[in-house]
């Protein structure tokens, strides 16, 4: 069994297009307590993935079995992932700028190579790095800041913890969407001016100003994200901002009390409430451990 961890971006800035065709990035994440939970077990046959939630694929798409077989893969063995099923209990929400995808194929990383005889986490980082730009911050977590694509990692001194509640509205916005819009806008000469917001805590990291570059772009066609926002500013969050691609919002609260008061209020027009926290490094690190449950022996 191994925990899935979420994250928001304190800070995204997009600095055009690379000759890959990826945009080049600087944001800082942030872990948070939301998670999804996978359960990892050795059963002879094909490698099989299971879920409730109707969004996620259960086929060579999802995230977690582009894992299994890259690092198949990398540790040598021969043709497809077998004897593995993974049963992914889903709890982010999807096309909701939380990188509950990458974070299922990060924790799927660290069970496969329990379950696989071991890996060095050097061939860990390198295998995530290969699967999707944010995956290897999954694997250290925390406060970090990502360059390049997302996947350089450079861990910061955690944010003092703060509550945190997520708004998820009825809609999601998908990372290729969110990235489409971004260019189109760029391409009509259309600008936002950057409004910083300043972290109120004794925290020496001044790269997260909790602004994001793919914001105007989604709420010029999602423009309920402006009115989230300011929703939970007015309910007295320190600060607020659209998480990643969107389409999730979140504020970050100093105590549960206001946290849980937003709860109510924001959850209107088909949008979901989530209450979480802001995890630091080590709290994630001893929360993301593969945990071996052992079934007991039945007697008869
Ligand atoms: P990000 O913050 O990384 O942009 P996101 O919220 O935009 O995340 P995800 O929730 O990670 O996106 O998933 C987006 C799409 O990825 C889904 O619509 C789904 O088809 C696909 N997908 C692949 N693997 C998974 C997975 N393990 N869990 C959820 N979605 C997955």
């Amino acid at each position: 069994m191994v925990r899935a961890h979420a994250k928001v971006n304190l800070d995204l800035r997009v600095f055009g297009t690379r000759a890959d065709g990826f945009h080049e990035l600087r944001t800082v994440f942030q872990s948070i307590e939301l998670h999804d939970t996978l359960i990892c077990t050795e059963r002879p046959g094909p490698f099989v993935i299971k879920s409730r939630a109707s969004a996620v694929p259960l086929d060579r798409s999802n995230l977690v079995w582009k894992a299994g077989a890259a690092l198949w893969k990398a540790l040598g063995r021969p043709g497809d992932p077998c004897d593995t099923v993974v049963t992914i209990e889903k709890v982010i929400p999807v096309e909701a700028g939380l990188g509950g995808g990458s974070a299922d194929a990060a924790a799927s990383l660290l069970a496969f190579a329990r379950l696989w005889g071991g890996a060095p986490v050097t061939l860990l980082r390198e295998v995530a790095a290969g699967i999707g730009s944010d995956i290897p911050f999954f694997l250290s977590g925390g406060t970090a800041l990502g360059l390049g694509r997302g996947e350089e990692i450079y861990p910061l001194v955690d944010l003092p913890g703060h509550w945190v509640v997520i708004v998820q509205p009825a809609f999601g916005v998908s990372t290729a969407e969110a990235y489409t819009w971004y260019d189109e806008d760029r391409a009509a000469g259309l600008k936002e001016p950057r409004e910083l917001q300043v972290l109120p805590v004794p925290w020496p990291s001044r790269a997260a100003q909790m602004v994001n570059d793919l914001e105007p772009p989604v709420v010029r066609r999602h423009p309920e994200i402006t009115e989230i926002k300011m929703g939970l500013k007015d309910g007295g969050a320190v600060a607020s901002s659209m998480s990643g691609s969107g389409s999730a919002v979140f504020g970050l609260f100093r105590t549960r009390a206001a946290a849980v008061r937003m709860l109510g209020p924001l959850a209107k027009g088909g949008a979901r409430t989530h209450l979480t926290r802001t995890l630091t490094r080590d709290e994630y690190e001893r929360r993301s451990r593969v945990v071996a449950k052992r079934i007991p022996a039945r007697i008869n």
